[in-house]
């Protein structure tokens, strides 16, 4: 079912443009190739998450709870100034709805704001068609940001997509149809999170859609009342959330303005001024003077969104563009060599952070005077933004078992072939118990 009343005005107007940005937004983003590097994907399988040119490995993940932790405040901080402007505005919730709401008016073949009297039937199921196939498109870019839609794509075309990936499209393309089709603005009133908590982030200097009771008061139809409402219903009968704004600010309100457009447009039919249902704070709407902006949450929402967004900058600076974790291969911790020298088996994990191909050589430095690397290959050919696993041995001098020594410690250096001053250094120490014969 379509919502039961179109509604047309400068609100609206301006709405459908902000929808049409975030639509072309949201769907342009996984597409968006930055020096061959995607913008935005969260690579699960090769454990790396691409961030408008950053590229984010699992251990530093500090640098996503960093951008969704300013993300959050960023909205706390909007909230508390705008109000819900974000659920109206800009949620994908409602901008997708919308959308769904305007397809399927098209297609049913609405003249006016209210629905065709009948409905063939034909145009019922095209609705749920197109709306379908919208459906999976969305489905298809939001599965984008963790599989390359070039790939899926690919896959799609040559039939080879995996059964992961084909699941994941049609399970979050039958969620989106079940959403925007059928759940609908229900999900605002009953489902999301932040609608529970929006109360808590404003305050009566926050900016929301509200009637005017000393203006409208007291309603009634044109010419037998003082105030200005004359009681027709049109701001109920446009609201998707099906509220009526005249009984004061209601949690299931999500500032879509509809109900402004819909007033305004009875007021300027009457000839009186517009704004009888408008955009402003409650302070304002009370009478209780003017909007206070600077008041003491807003201040604490940004100076806790600059601390989060100077941390971001100041990390990403200090960011190394390279990474070695050592350990001991467990299946061969100690093993003697034919010749007789104890030998450590170690697994190394060489990480490039650059966007380019970079050469690493591996050797060992400090108090293991004596110790052998041996590598099968060194240096180390990495791709850009990858890392690669090396297996590689360190062979005590003859007689070191036998002198009784103590544990030695060891430390391996990579060493960019392009910057060797900007080297890593990761100690470990050998390992004497358990030796195996014969390697
Ligand atoms: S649209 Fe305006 S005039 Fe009509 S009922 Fe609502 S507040 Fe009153
Ligand atoms: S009361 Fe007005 S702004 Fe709030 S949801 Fe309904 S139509 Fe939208």
């Amino acid at each position: 079912m379509i919502q039961a009343r179109a509604v047309a005005g400068r609100w609206r107007q301006l709405r459908w443009w902000a929808d049409a940005g975030l639509v072309a937004t949201l769907f342009a983003i996984p597409w968006i190739r930055v020096g061959g590097e995607p913008l935005v994907l969260l690579d699960i399988p090769a454990r790396q998450f691409h961030v408008f040119g950053l590229v984010i490995f699992p251990q530093e993940l500090y640098f996503l709870w960093l951008l969704l932790a300013g993300a959050a405040l960023a909205l706390f901080l909007f909230t508390a100034l705008f109000g819900r402007l974000w659920c109206g505005w800009a949620c994908p919730q409602t901008v997708f709805t919308d959308l769904f709401a305007a397809v399927g008016r098209r297609i049913q073949g609405w003249g006016g704001p209210r629905p065709p009297k009948r409905v063939a039937l034909w145009r019922r199921v095209a609705t749920h068609g197109v709306w379908f196939a919208l459906s999976m498109t969305i489905g298809f870019h939001l599965v984008g940001y963790f599989v390359p839609p070039q790939e899926l794509l690919a896959g799609l075309r040559a039939g080879t997509l995996g059964p992961s990936a084909t699941g994941f499209l049609v399970v979050i393309g039958v969620l989106a149809y079940l959403d925007f089709a059928i759940v609908r603005q229900t999900f605002c009133t009953l489902l999301c999170p932040y609608a529970r908590f929006q109360g808590v982030l404003m305050d009566p200097d926050s900016m929301v859609v509200g009637y005017d009771p000393g203006r409208g008061e007291p309603r009634g139809k044109k010419g037998t009342t003082e105030g200005d409402c004359v009681d027709c219903g049109l701001c109920v009968q446009v609201c998707p959330t099906d509220i009526d704004i005249r009984h004061g600010l209601q949690l299931s309100c999500i500032a879509c303005t509809q109900c402004i457009d819909a007033c305004d447009g009875v007021m300027e039919r009457l000839d009186r001024p517009r704004g009888l249902i408008a955009y402003r704070s409650l302070r304002d709407l009370e009478g209780e003077g003017a909007t206070r902006v600077l008041r003491p949450r807003v201040l604490i929402y940004a100076v806790l969104l600059a601390v989060s967004v100077g941390s971001f900058g100041y990390l990403l600076a200090a960011r190394e563009p390279l990474d070695l974790w050592v350990s001991h291969n467990r299946t061969a911790l100690v093993s003697r060599m034919a010749d007789g020298r104890l030998g450590n088996a170690f697994t190394l994990r060489l990480e490039n952070r650059a966007r380019a191909d970079r050469v690493f050589r591996l050797r060992l430095e400090g108090d293991a005077p004596g110790f052998e690397l041996v590598a099968g290959v060194n240096p180390i050919d990495v791709a850009a933004t990858s890392s690669v696993e090396a297996r590689v041995f360190v062979l005590a001098p003859a007689g070191y078992d036998e002198r009784g020594a103590a544990r030695t410690a060891l430390r391996f250096v990579l060493e960019p072939v392009d910057a060797p001053d900007r080297n890593l250094v990761r100690e470990t120490h050998f390992l004497l118990g358990g030796s195996r014969g014969g390697a």
